[in-house]
This record gives C-alpha cells, sequence and structure tokens, in this order.
C-alpha cells in the first residue's frame, strides 16, 4: 500500500447497469471539504396538521376532500406535471426540434394518515401493505395501452426540496420510459442474450460473495451498498430471485423484502440520529409490451447527504460530463450503516 495515498479508494469503477465510469477517489480524507449548510430537521411532528394537505379528513387545493383513510391512500395529483388532458394542440416547433403532448398520469401515494411518522418508522405489517398498494398501482397503470412506464418515487427532506413532511411517494406514469431505467432495461436483455443470465443475478452473486457490501438480508431480499455506487450511502434493495416488477413478487417476497426495506432506512435514520433525507425510485420493468424477462426488480435509495450537513454536490463531472466523483468508498461507508441497530431510535424500549 502507497504510504501517501494511506488507506482509501483510488481507482475507478464500472456501473454495470449504467455502462458508464465512476471515478473513486476516497483517498483524500483531509482535503477541505466545499460545504453546503443542511438545516437538521429535528422539529417534533404532530400526528395530525389541520392545514396539511394529505392528512386524511382535509381538503386540497383541487377542493377534494381527503377521505378518513387508514393505511396507504392513492389520488390523482392535484399539480400534475403528466396528465391524460394535456394539450394536443402544440406549437410545431423549427426544424429538428420536436414535440408531443405529456400524457400520462401523475398520483400521489400518502403511507399512512400519521403526518409524524416516516416510512422507517412504520410496522412491518405496514410496508408489506404499502407494497402490496404499489403492486395494484403497477398493474392498473401498466397495463393501459397509453402508459409506458411507471415510475415510483419518494424524495424525503428539505435537501431534496420536500416541503411537507407528512410521508408521501409520488408516481409518474408516463408515455415514455425513463432514461435510466431505459439504459437499464437495454443492459439487462442484452446480458441475457449473450449469457442466458440477468444482469442483476451477477450482480446480487459479486455481493453476496464479498459479503463486506451487504447490509442485511433475509431469505429471498438482499440491501446492499453496491461496489460502484456514485452517491456514499447509496442502497440497493433487491429480491434474489429475478422479478421484473413488484407485480410477480408472491407474498413471503414482499414479507421479506419490507422487512429488509424497513431495516435499511432505520438504520439510515439511527445513522445521525435524524430523518435521513433521500430520493429512493423503484426500477420496474417498462410496460410497453417489449419483452423485458432479464430486467430484475430492485429499490435504489440515493441520499444526498455525506455527513449530517454536509451535500454532495453535483458539479463539473456530475452536471458538466456526466460522470460521477465519489470521495467516500463504499467498504467504509457501508460498516458505518452496519454498525447500527436494527431498532429505530425513536422506538420505545422494550419493556424488561
Ligand atoms: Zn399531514
Ligand atoms: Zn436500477
Amino acid at each position: 500500500m502507497n504510504e501517501e495515498l494511506g488507506t482509501g479508494v483510488w481507482e475507478e469503477r464500472w456501473h454495470p447497469l449504467r455502462e458508464e465510469w465512476i471515478i473513486v477517489a476516497a483517498h483524500r480524507q483531509d482535503r477541505p471539504w466545499s460545504v453546503e449548510t443542511v438545516p437538521h430537521e429535528q422539529q417534533v411532528l404532530p400526528p395530525y396538521v389541520a392545514d396539511c394537505y394529505l392528512c386524511p379528513g382535509n381538503s386540497r387545493i383541487s377542493g377534494l376532500v381527503n377521505p378518513p383513510y387508514q393505511g396507504a391512500y392513492v389520488f390523482d395529483n392535484d399539480h400534475p406535471c403528466v396528465g391524460l388532458n394535456a394539450p394536443t394542440d402544440l406549437p410545431k416547433p423549427t426544424g429538428i426540434y420536436h414535440n408531443r403532448p405529456a400524457h400520462g398520469i401523475a398520483r400521489v401515494v400518502c403511507y399512512t394518515p400519521r403526518h409524524d411518522l416516516a416510512l422507517a418508522q412504520l410496522t412491518t405489517t405496514e410496508v408489506e401493505n404499502l407494497l402490496a398498494t404499489w403492486q395494484c398501482q403497477y398493474k392498473e397503470l401498466g397495463q393501459r395501452a397509453e402508459i409506458n412506464h411507471v415510475l415510483v418515487f419518494e424524495n424525503k427532506g428539505e435537501v431534496v426540496g420536500v416541503s411537507n413532511p407528512h410521508p408521501h411517494c409520488q408516481i409518474y406514469a408516463t408515455n415514455f420510459v425513463f432514461k435510466t431505467i431505459e439504459t437499464e432495461a437495454a443492459v439487462s436483455a442484452r446480458h441475457l442474450a449473450e449469457t442466458g443470465r440477468p444482469i442483476f443475478q451477477e450482480i446480487i452473486e459479486a455481493e453476496q460473495r464479498d459479503q463486506t457490501r451487504i447490509i442485511c438480508e433475509n431469505e429471498s431480499a438482499v440491501a446492499f451498498l453496491p461496489y460502484f455506487a456514485r452517491y456514499a450511502y447509496e442502497v440497493f434493495v433487491a429480491p434474489k430471485q429475478t422479478r421484473t416488477s413488484i407485480v410477480e413478487m408472491n407474498d413471503a417476497e414482499v414479507q421479506d423484502f419490507a422487512a429488509v426495506l424497513r431495516e435499511t432506512l432505520i438504520r439510515f435514520d439511527n445513522l445521525w440520529q435524524m430523518p435521513f433525507p433521500y430520493v429512493m425510485t423503484l426500477h420496474q420493468a417498462p410496460t410497453d409490451a417489449q419483452d423485458h424477462r432479464g430486467f430484475h426488480f430492485h429499490i435504489e435509495i440515493h441520499p444526498p447527504l455525506r455527513k449530517p450537513n454536509l451535500l454532495k454536490y453535483l458539479a463539473g463531472p456530475e452536471i458538466g460530463g456526466g460522470n460521477f466523483l465519489s470521495d467516500t468508498s463504499p467498504e467504509q461507508k457501508v460498516m458505518e450503516l452496519r454498525a447500527q441497530p436494527a431498532q429505530h431510535y425513536t422506538a420505545n424500549p422494550q419493556p424488561e
């Protein structure tokens, strides 16, 4: 080991799903940080807020009133970015440019009537019920002829622009396939054709052989901080068997997946004893009637923070060049998550 470099990793790692290089430059720990201060989100929230548009019984901007729902509650987004009623009479652009109607369906899924809880604080049964809701949504929206992809995602925390802490995610069911999924689908199909195996199976196999980056697992589900992580605390959660979407998972697999997802999110919150901000996205096969047998459903969680008050800046390499520069090594960051207890820090201690 080169003394000057210490124990940090300094290399480029190949991202097999995105087919791009990640520069891992974790040998520069003493380098001065270019920092962004992130305000701590430690305020205590009430279980119900009268002017929250997601709490049960409240009216929304559209004038519609939320029912006194239990469990998860789905409704059409009152400010949709894509809609079936989007304008069709569009101005024709010049030359090489072209456009089309922003057709799609945008929905909101409230995880729970409780304003003050995060996904990590729901019971395993409640997380299972949320997965069942996601299954229904993917099935219902995906089978519509005009919908080619169903993107389910949660933005969590003020640093990713969420002003309302009521736990919820969004669904964008669109007439196009989002770029990352399009790339993953193409890579997965090619790999299956060339090798006869889903590429994600090989990723799981490599992580299981190595063992060092696995956060938690059970019989049919696994969470790991991948070898090729672009963000310091990036985590993938996946079923061990290839399922092209959440719909293909049976009840036992849903239970296992819920347990591993929940434990991962608890470990995130425990890390700094604060609600851990992230962007969480379900990566599922497109619903464009193509053959996606090689696509392996997984959830990707991208936390924007490197430290409690340090934001990962996207700058020249990422925005300008399109490849990520990581200042941390996945093998070191995962140790922090592995060291956390599997019970949420806000939970009451078990009675003796
Ligand atoms: Zn609320
Ligand atoms: Zn993915």
